[in-house]
């Protein structure tokens, strides 16, 4: 098969391990950086244009798209499908998945177990916002952070507002989570490729740290996961619509709760924890499934 990798770092671990893993199994690979496409969006015939030349007889396409450039990435990505090449992951779903309010409104509509959470602009009444998510202390989040920027835990009632208060005159949109003090600063992260999960690890933050992301010190290890989480991470997977993704879990008093679906989960964290060659795992899922138009949306979402 050819296979495109839509990504800016042919260099980034999780794009050099599938280039190899695609390579070892005998595909043809090229890594595309999206910023550099253009296209013609006005012919019948979509094409894409990349140094030059005319992009287009890919079977499929795997995307690696940063969430500082989901707008145009997914653009890009939405080209291909229109070209009826197979997207490992279709436009809509990353999209989706990259709206954090809005992935959680989906998963809730579904019943997935979630931490209770608030979420707002500009709240008049601070106080009522809290009590709706069970009071202090309280997860309060910057909707646009990732790994773990943006993320603060206010252990008291007034600590939570004034937290509030600043984030307010940020003009930021917020989410307050209920703090899930018996997950101890550990999540986990399963892998799911194609409705299973195909690993699971552990991080744990370090010593005092709340957060378990790697880029704020934490560390990854194995982990075996109850039949009950990786359930919880297939129906996160299967609502928002991913064939790979990473759900994030955190082990409550009430179950597993999903904190987060990361359409581009990276690789390096979760092949050295578990020792599994996903890269490869996720080269012989497009094997199975890469047929043209294969997409439920054809780009159109
Ligand atoms: P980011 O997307 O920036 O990584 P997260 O929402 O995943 O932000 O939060 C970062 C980390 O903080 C999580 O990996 C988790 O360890 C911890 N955390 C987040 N929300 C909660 C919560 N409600 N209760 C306890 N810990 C939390």
């Amino acid at each position: 098969m050819k296979i495109a990798i839509l990504s800016r770092g042919p260099r980034l671990y999780s794009t050099r391990r599938l280039v190899e893993a695609a390579q070892a199994r005998g595909h043809e690979v090229e890594v595309i950086d999206a910023l550099r496409c253009y296209m013609n969006i006005t012919s019948n015939h979509p094409q894409i244009h990349y140094k030059g030349r005319i992009l287009g007889d890919f079977d499929a396409i795997i995307p690696r798209i940063g969430a500082s450039i989901t707008f145009y990435g997914t653009a890009v990505l939405r080209q291909f499908e229109m070209m009826g090449v197979y997207p490992l992951n279709e436009s809509v779903a990353i999209s989706r998945s990259r709206d954090k309010l809005r992935s959680l409104q989906l998963l809730s509509r579904k019943g997935v177990g979630l931490p209770v959470s608030g979420f707002a602009h500009s709240p008049d009444d601070v106080d009522d916002l809290l009590k709706t998510v069970g009071g202090a202390p309280v997860v309060i989040k910057l909707l646009e952070g990732t790994q773990g920027v943006g993320v603060v835990l206010a252990e008291t009632h007034s600590a939570a507002s004034s937290v509030i208060q600043a984030f307010n005159g940020l003009k930021a949109n917020i989410l307050v989570q209920e703090f899930i003090k018996e997950a101890k600063g550990a999540d986990i992260r399963c892998f799911v490729v194609g409705g299973k999960v195909i690993a699971a690890m552990k991080r744990q933050g370090k010593e005092g740290e709340f957060r378990s992301n790697l880029h704020q010190g934490g560390s990854a290890s194995l982990i075996r996961i109850t039949p009950e989480e990786r359930a919880t991470a297939i129906r996160a997977a299967k609502i928002m619509g991913l064939n790979v993704c990473g759900v994030d879990l955190l082990r409550s008093n009430h179950g597993p709760v999903v904190m987060e679906v990361n359409s581009s989960p990276g690789l390096e964290g979760i092949e050295g924890a578990t020792s599994k060659d996903v890269a490869g795992i996720i080269i012989q899922f497009i094997e199975k499934n890469a047929k043209r138009n294969n997409t439920s949306t054809k780009g159109q979402g």
